[in-house]
């Protein structure tokens, strides 16, 4: 959908930048809501009071800083790349969030609302995952505030994720194998979901990006929201200004929306969203839903969606578990569509040539997701020298071990 066919697209784009979205309806525009069998409705009406009453409420919000700031490891550091910047010849500065608890921004989310949960009264929680990294911060998190956990996981995932199924079990999580469906992350959602209808008063569903029915994109952005609140302010105290482009890494959308929310008002700062381009345009070849997607259903929300002809929901393929994901964040949709927001994709290659580029210039390996945001930040910067560009570093990457070992590492003696 393009800004074209957006009739209303410059009060949108107000509302946007005015924090006035989602609406009461829990709409970005044509995009979010709420499409889900109507046994979830009463799950998810009560989740929204919850969210409305305690989210903002002082008491929560101390409970919950004090948790990022002493558990978590918040604020996180802003770091000026000095020989990436010499490199490359446009200032770079990255939002540390590897080094957030468990290795990546997602810990904010499962905190959040893991703390939510038990205001809310729930005696468990159940959570879905794809690569593991949701599932492992869901674990953790369950863990410090003694909420026993399930994790649904495709069985095809664990295989694949082994080390993930692992650290979830040391930290005391039920994972569940998911045999059903694509036996991956969609059918692991479909299960949690179930999974949630059968006891929606005791069981909290902590979902783990900005997709899905309302209340959950609203929720997780604002969970999220302290990445780019702090790299503001890091940022002006560092060098007194706002930076000229900012860039992130998406997937479902919960990382750049966090990074980008703060900035939004702020028309002088380009913002990017660096998508999955994995090996290329073609169906089934990438995971850059809003590059390459259509306008669909997926798991409860309206939004950009990689589908072939039919409608039917496109495999994807990312050399980044975290980035493989057919759909995207309603909000992600309306910033494209009204064009505050431009998304790009990088490559597989581009990505592994960014993590090798951070590794050997700054000292900080990045987790395959992250280098996506890297490769876009070095086009950026190719293309406007001596401008400044803040990047959200989202995970570390000693979880890809792995596929480096195969894809950089082969050759090496
Ligand atoms: C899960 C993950 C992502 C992708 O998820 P978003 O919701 O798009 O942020 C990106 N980076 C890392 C390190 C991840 O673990």
């Amino acid at each position: 959908m393009s800004v074209q066919t957006l009739p209303d697209a410059a009060r949108l784009r107000a509302a946007l930048a005015a924090g006035r979205l989602p609406d009461e309806r829990g709409r970005f525009g044509p995009f979010g809501g709420r499409y889900v069998p109507e046994t979830l409705i009463p799950a998810l009406e009560r989740l929204e009071r919850g969210v409305r009453e305690h989210l903002h409420a002082q008491d929560f919000q101390q409970e919950l800083t004090q948790q990022l700031n002493t558990w978590v490891g918040r604020p996180t550091a802003l770091t000026f790349a000095t020989r990436l910047s010499a490199r490359w010849g446009a200032k770079v500065w990255l939002k540390r969030e590897d080094l957030a608890h468990t290795g990546a921004h997602k810990i904010n989310n499962a905190t959040g609302q893991a703390l939510l949960a038990k205001r809310l009264g729930a005696r468990r929680i159940v959570a879905e995952t794809g690569a593991g990294q949701h599932g492992v911060a869901s674990a953790a998190a369950c863990a410090r505030l003694g909420l026993p956990c399930t994790v649904y996981m495709g069985e095809i995932d664990m295989q694949r994720q082994a080390p993930n199924v692992g650290r979830m079990r040391l930290l005391g999580t039920k994972v569940v194998p998911v045999t059903s469906g694509d036996r991956t992350l969609r059918a692991a959602i479909d299960e949690a979901l179930r999974d949630w209808v059968a006891d929606p008063l005791d069981t909290y569903y902590l979902l783990g990006s900005a997709v899905g029915p309302h209340p959950y994109p609203y929720l997780v952005r604002e969970l999220q929201a302290v990445i780019g609140r702090e790299a503001r302010a890091q940022l002006l105290a560092a060098t007194g200004a706002l930076p000229d482009a900012l860039i992130a890494c998406v997937g479902g959308g919960s990382n750049s929306i966090g990074a980008f929310h703060a900035f939004v008002p702020d028309d002088s700062v380009e913002i990017i969203g660096v998508e999955a381009g994995g090996k290329g345009a073609g169906l089934g070849d990438n995971a850059a839903t809003v590059a390459y997607g259509r306008p669909g259903v997926l798991h409860g929300t309206y939004s950009m969606l990689l589908q072939n002809e039919d409608g039917q929901i496109q495999e994807t393929h990312s050399v980044s578990a975290g980035l493989d994901y057919p759909g995207v964040g309603p909000e992600h949709a309306l910033l494209a569509a009204v064009g505050r927001v431009r998304y790009e994709t990088a490559g597989d290659a581009e990505a592994l040539e960014g993590v090798r580029e951070l590794s050997e210039c700054e000292g900080i390996l990045p987790a395959l997701e992250s280098a996506h945001a890297i490769a876009g930040a070095k086009r950026w910067a190719q293309r406007h020298p001596g401008r400044t560009v803040l990047v959200c570093l989202s995970g570390r990457g000693d979880k890809d071990m792995a596929t480096l070992q195969q894809a950089l590492l082969a050759g090496d003696a």
